[in-house]
């Protein structure tokens, strides 16, 4: 059964819901079992799952690694350990919801999919589609960059710049999906939000953080991982729930302001501008969902500049870790929560996705200059 975030209203899982009647998002039941053995997080956890999974096809999403922060840990003060999902097949955790996404679409029988996306998204479902050899369809807007359209070819989707208000594609996405038989992932379709789960099953098999930060957009990563502890707590494999941050850029940060001023639904959010464009959306579709959790939970939102972005990825840069502006966010907030959040907390940040996809975005490091003859000096 598939239910709604908001009204509660029930949908039958034989038909393709994605939505409800009443705008909101559905979200499958929280599942409960015990984890079982096996290389692979979907092996581990398969009984939290709706159906079976065909590993065959799997490209080795999910099962990242969990990272000691060494340096940022002692000048922040916490136990900082960094969910590093740079490491997926197309450098971003939506590599996660995209397989689950797909297994749903193939259970009700599509054999066409897409997504509407400009980055990483777009990335993920053209390379899925490949690999289940399905017909792919990719709806980008006409502003994208051509470097982010390269990255796209390779995989050999249907790819369509479409002119228009950005934010009204995602809905008409689904409509055009229904009448033309292309079952759509998009950001927080409910078995994507399915597949991000797992990054709180990972976590949890390594530490009991006392925080978990997540970078939000859409609203599909913050509800998938919430989902995930939620499910684990009704397992009782776990205690107690984290506190969840949601974090979103200044310059785009509809969920933080309606959360800020006690408001139960969000508002678009006029003239975005960031340089986290992964997280810029601003009217997000699981927004009211994602308040709703936030005040239920008694979770954060914390919204973080530009400038102090672009500090947090250099300092994940010094971890050794290369990430996109959009992922650097939760270490500037944690920065900007130091004093609030108690000594020793174990936190987890999710590095949501790789810097080599941004090159454009990366502050200019130290390079030095000298002759052949000269080098050895130079290095001194
Ligand atoms: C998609 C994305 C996010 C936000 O996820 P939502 O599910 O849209 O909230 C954050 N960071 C990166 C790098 C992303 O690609
Ligand atoms: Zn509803």
């Amino acid at each position: 059964m598939l239910r709604c975030t908001s009204c509660g209203r029930e949908y039958s899982l034989r038909k393709p819901y994605q939505r409800c009647e009443c705008g909101e998002p559905l979200e499958l039941e929280l599942f409960k079992g015990v984890p079982g053995i096996g290389k692979r997080v979907w092996e581990r956890f398969s009984q939290f799952y709706p159906f079976a999974l065909d590993l065959e096809y799997s490209l080795g999403e999910g099962d990242t690694p969990l990272t000691k922060a060494k340096r940022l840990s002692k000048e922040l003060g916490v136990k900082l350990y960094l969910k590093n999902e740079t490491t997926n097949p197309t450098w971003s955790f939506k590599d996660r919801g995209t397989f689950i996404g797909i297994h749903r679409a193939l259970e009700l029988g599509f054999n066409k999919i897409g997504t509407v996306s400009t980055g990483n998204m777009a990335a993920s479902v053209a390379a899925y589609g490949a690999r289940f050899g399905l017909d792919t369809y990719i709806l980008v807007s006409s502003s994208i960059a051509e470097e982010k359209l390269k990255a796209l070819e390779a995989y050999g989707a249907n790819i369509i710049k479409v002119h228009g208000d950005y934010g009204e594609l995602y809905y008409k996405s689904l409509e055009i999906g229904r009448r033309k038989g292309i079952y759509f992932i998009n950001s927080d379709d409910p078995f994507r939000v399915e597949g991000y789960k797992s990054i709180s099953f990972e976590i949890a098999e390594e530490v009991t953080p006392d925080y978990v930060v997540i970078p939000t957009s859409s609203g599909g990563l913050f509800r998938g991982i919430v989902k995930g502890f939620l499910e684990l707590k009704e397992s009782g494999l776990i205690d107690k729930l984290p506190t969840f941050v949601a974090v979103q850029a200044e310059g785009c940060s509809p969920i933080c302001r309606a959360f800020s001023e006690g408001r139960q639904k969000i508002e678009r959010f006029e003239n975005p501008h960031t340089i986290a464009h992964a997280i810029e959306n601003p009217y997000p579709p699981s927004g009211n969902a994602v308040l709703r959790l936030l005040n239920e939970l008694k979770g954060l939102c914390v919204a973080v500049s530009d400038e102090e972005i672009l500090e947090a990825q250099q300092d994940l840069g010094r971890e050794g870790i290369f990430v996109q502006p959009a992922s650097a966010t939760g270490i500037a907030a944690i920065r900007k929560f130091r004093g609030k959040i108690e000594e020793n907390a174990k936190v987890v940040s999710i590095l949501t996705g790789s810097g080599l996809k941004t090159l454009s975005h990366v502050k200019a490091g130290k390079i030095m200059e000298c002759t052949l003859e000269k080098l050895e000096e130079c290095m001194r």
